[in-house]
């Protein structure tokens, strides 16, 4: 080979490596451009100076009022962030984290932020803010705006995240302290303004220190569309899996501000219901008046929609156990059946089971309040309704002896009961009296009742 056929061929190589690297480096450059391609209507910003560090992400919605509510956050942060560093001049320079995700469910689009500022001391700072809107008429939207107007979406939401709250620790390994939990996930808005909807269902985010000490974090609940479908405006409602559907009832939300200043009684009806059911809540709704059934869990099958209406108008639905039995004569497993059959019995027609149990005969002691893990209501006026079946019996006694706080004992398996409830509740009206459930007696009065005592009557705390 003479040296001109090797230069051409060192040529030749040369050129097929490079024209090699260009294509490698092309792909190379091509898909890291790819990966570190910035989300479109992003905005990200870094900075690192001597007394701190910051690093900020926000998205741009193209929601005007959104898009300006997350500036004005982040700027407030920032400037405050920014000025409290260049004051303390700390050694360790300070931090600032401000990141967001996005969930769409339907035409919403959810956006979760959090910001985290270390400014010296034991741990983080951690705030959350959410914004949510609709895409198609970009209107803004809050936890309310996604269920049904006047129902009692939030009493129900808070029994499900307090029940999942405390199925998460446990499923983690830690306890968690009760009343702290209750705390965080009372009915009220402002527990619940972190939130999304997916395929799934509604997840609801407490954020550290919520439900429990900032060392368990951050804590995170799903309720699947099956338990609170009922409570969804239709448009959000989503798909049930397993067919683990509740029952398309739902309780109003009861305005109690009317009891203000007034006596409250507690009429409660045992043993039914029964064909005059129907009248007495016809009648009930009328007078503005809600009373608690305690119901025979033998006799919910036949009663279906009675104890549909009593729950839809917002009276309390409560357990009088299966088949009114003394609860004392009855080894374990028989008094299980007659707790859990009625418990279960409800919970099949309303969604829910009761928390709330009145033994047969008034026959109670520890064993079975341990076993029934339910709050135990006696009563402290007996109206001996069914003895007398006298309709002005009932009323005079019920008159004669109302006091603020007490319970009522009836039956509306007697049409006598019935009646002379009605005509005690008009004369009671005038002397300043609101009729009340169980329920909202102690929420009224300011009470947490325990499971282990049994109540005839209740006082303020
Ligand atoms: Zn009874």
């Amino acid at each position: 080979m003479n040296s001109k056929k090797i230069r051409l061929k060192t040529a030749k190589i040369v050129l097929l490596t490079l024209v090699l690297v260009l294509v490698i480096t092309g792909a190379v450059l091509f898909f890291l451009k790819g990966s570190s391609k910035v989300k479109v209507g992003e905005h990200n910003e870094i900075k690192t100076e001597k007394y701190f560090l910051s690093k900020i992400a926000y998205p741009i919605t193209k929601n005007k009022t959104v898009d300006a509510m997350i500036a004005t956050s982040i700027q407030n942060t920032k400037k405050e962030f920014y000025q409290k560093a260049k004051k303390d001049k700390p050694k360790e320079p300070y931090e600032l984290t401000i990141s967001y995700v996005e969930f769409k469910y339907k035409d919403i689009r959810f956006i979760e932020f959090t910001e985290y500022s270390y400014t010296g001391g034991n741990h983080y700072k951690r705030e959350e803010r959410s914004y949510y809107f609709n895409e198609k008429t970009q209107e803004m939207m809050q936890f309310k705006d996604f269920f049904l107007e006047g129902k009692d979406y939030l009493n129900e939401i808070s029994n499900l995240s307090k029940e999942k709250v405390l199925q998460y620790a446990s499923l983690k390994g830690k306890t968690f302290d009760e009343a702290w939990v209750g705390r965080g996930t009372d009915a009220s808005e402002e527990n619940f303004k972190h939130f999304y909807l997916h395929d799934k269902g509604l997840t609801i985010i407490f954020p550290p220190y919520k439900v429990s000490s900032w060392a368990d974090g951050e804590v995170r609940i799903t309720i699947p569309f099956g338990e609170i479908n009922r409570y969804l405006k239709e448009e959000y409602r989503g798909k049930v899996e397993d067919g683990n559907e509740r029952p398309n009832v739902t309780r109003p939300k009861i305005d109690l501000g009317y009891t203000k200043g007034k006596k409250l009684l507690a009429i409660t009806f045992d043993d039914g219901p029964s064909q005059n059911t129907k009248h007495l809540l016809d009648e009930l709704q009328k007078k503005n008046a809600r009373v608690t059934f305690f119901v025979l869990g033998n006799r919910v099958s036949s009663y279906v929609d009675t104890i549909r209406r009593e729950y839809e108008e917002g009276h309390l639905v409560a357990s009088h156990t299966y088949s009114h039995l003394n609860l004392l004569k009855l080894p374990d497993a028989a008094l299980e059946r007659e707790i859990t059959g009625s418990s279960d019995a409800i919970k099949n027609v309303l969604g829910e089971a009761p928390i709330y149990i009145r033994p047969p005969y008034g026959s109670i002691n520890d064993r079975i309040k341990s076993q029934s893990s339910m709050y135990t209501i006696l009563w402290n006026i007996d109206t001996q309704d069914w003895k007398n079946r006298n309709s002005d019996m009932v009323y005079q006694t019920i008159v004669n002896n109302a006091k603020d706080g007490s319970v009522v004992l009836l039956h509306d398996l007697y049409a006598s009961s019935v009646d002379g409830a009605l005509r005690a509740i008009d004369t009671l009206k005038e002397q300043g009296y609101a009729f009340v459930t169980i329920e909202e007696m102690r929420t009224l009065k300011g009470l947490s009742l325990d499971k282990m005592k049994s109540y005839t009557s209740f006082g303020n705390k």
